[in-house]
């Protein structure tokens, strides 16, 4: 049975009503509530069962049975589909065997979450790693920190299940051993939205060259679909409305100690589904840059991943963990302000209408394009034309004069490694050819992946 008949044989009557108390609406195919994804008085939120779907008129959602199961338990599109088929009295056995295997994940994570977590106040060298680096007692617990001690058979030679410690990656085979993923290694967390455990990060506390480990991506986990500090952190986000994105763990412990609570990190690159419900909560996000060139550029790839456009903080040569620690006044920037100030002209413009491509909304983009335009000194319209690349755009900057000449321009550039990179700004100068944009737009990826790599 597909999806579209299971969802056919509910009525989202009983589904929604199951969950909240549904009153007459003005039809009798309609029943209203208040919203339970938003606080209101007024009841906003209606059921109609002529088209089988919720809809809130107030914060916007919306969707069918499926969907409201999805959105009210916090689960995912396949816990849904089972939750609906135990409504419908339908059996799925390939369904129901997902979700076992997927409950005995998050069961086996939960157990090993804790063992980790009391190891972390029982290991010395833990204990001394975060004195060093200031983390008190209290900030480790909410954010549920653990230790993976210095042996190599902690998971592996436990009574957990080897196969599902293998399947989620917890375990790796050394010739005939089977030997644990992370050793000697303090574990950050990583929660879904309902509080579960659905992976790891652990920080070296020993020289390891891999600084920074992380679970490999699973049934239920996905390194680009996390934040860390997400779970812990959403009533402060939510609170104020607003969110602080860093790059790395110890910097949310940092500005969580210091009271900025509505924090987390997020590492990888694509849509990020949680950042996607968090920015659903926000009216403001701000990312919060490491002070120097890969942190700048940090700035602009997740500023790519954004649906709202970020303002930014910075303060130069310091990460936020350090600025923050020497009570640094951070500055905030507009996002394309920040952009301009610390790269060249081409480069920031390139950058403006990579990030400008990927806003849907048109009113951020026309504030997004005004901000661009007033930086850039190009016309909305011309910067509209270069958005789909395909208009004929004729000498962009000829028709005002930059402030400085672009062949000194050139000429201050230092970094003589960027040759290429030069050569090609000197030609977009010259041309105004937009397949060029796209090549320094490639250019500065490979050159951002090529420092990662470092
Ligand atoms: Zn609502």
């Amino acid at each position: 049975m597909n999806y579209k008949e299971l969802i056919e044989k509910v009525d989202i009557y009983d589904v929604v009503g199951e969950h909240l108390d549904l009153k007459e609406g003005s039809g009798n195919k309609s029943f209203k509530t208040s919203c339970p994804f938003h606080s209101e008085t007024n009841p906003s939120f209606y059921v109609n069962t002529e088209l089988q779907i919720f809809k809130c008129f107030s914060c916007g959602r919306g969707g069918n049975a499926l969907k409201f199961l999805q959105e009210y338990l916090n689960i995912d599109f396949q816990e849904a589909l089972y939750e609906l088929s135990l409504i419908a009295g339908v059996e799925d056995e390939k369904l129901s065997s997902k979700i076992v295997s997927k409950k005995q994940y998050y069961s086996i994570l939960n157990d090993i979450h804790q063992t980790y977590q009391k190891t972390l106040f029982k290991s010395k060298f833990a204990i001394d790693f975060m004195l060093r680096r200031g983390i008190t007692k209290e900030t480790a617990k909410h954010f549920q920190l653990g230790f993976a001690p210095f042996d190599y058979k902690f998971l592996s030679a436990s009574n957990f299940d080897k196969n599902l410690l293998n399947q989620l990656g917890l375990v790796t085979q050394k010739g005939s051993n089977l030997v644990d993923y992370f050793i000697n290694r303090i574990i950050f967390p990583y929660f879904d939205i309902s509080g579960r455990v659905i992976g790891f990060i652990g920080r070296t506390i020993a020289d390891d060259p891999v600084k920074y480990l992380i679970s490999r991506n699973s049934d239920l986990f996905h390194k680009n679909n996390v934040l860390f500090g997400f779970y812990n952190n959403i009533e402060f986000i939510k609170d104020k409305k607003s969110v602080n994105i860093v790059e790395g763990q110890f910097d949310v412990l940092s500005l969580y100690q210091s009271g900025v609570k509505n924090v987390v990190a997020m590492s990888g690159s694509g849509d990020n589904n949680q950042m996607g419900s968090i920015s659903k909560m926000v009216k403001d996000i701000s990312i919060f840059a490491d002070g120097d060139k890969p942190g700048r550029e940090n700035v602009y790839k997740v500023s790519k991943q954004l649906p709202i456009i970020p303002s930014v903080k910075y303060v130069d040569g310091k990460d936020p963990d350090e600025a923050i620690r020497s009570k640094e006044t951070v500055e905030k920037f507009n996002l394309i302000e920040f952009l301009f100030k610390w790269f060249d002209e081409v480069e920031a413009l390139t950058m403006s209408i990579d990030i400008a491509n990927n806003i849907k909304d048109k009113i951020i983009l026309n504030y997004l394009l005004r901000d661009i335009s007033h930086k850039s000194r190009i016309e909305i319209s011309r910067l509209e034309s270069m958005l789909t690349q395909e208009a004929d755009l004729g000498p962009l900057y000829q028709q005002k004069p930059l402030k400085i000449k672009p062949e000194d321009y050139f000429k201050n550039l230092k970094n003589k490694e960027n040759s290429e990179l030069d050569e090609l700004k000197e030609k977009f100068k010259k041309t105004n050819d937009l397949s060029i944009l796209k090549q320094i737009q490639n250019n500065i990826q490979e050159k951002k992946l090529g420092s990662k790599k470092k």
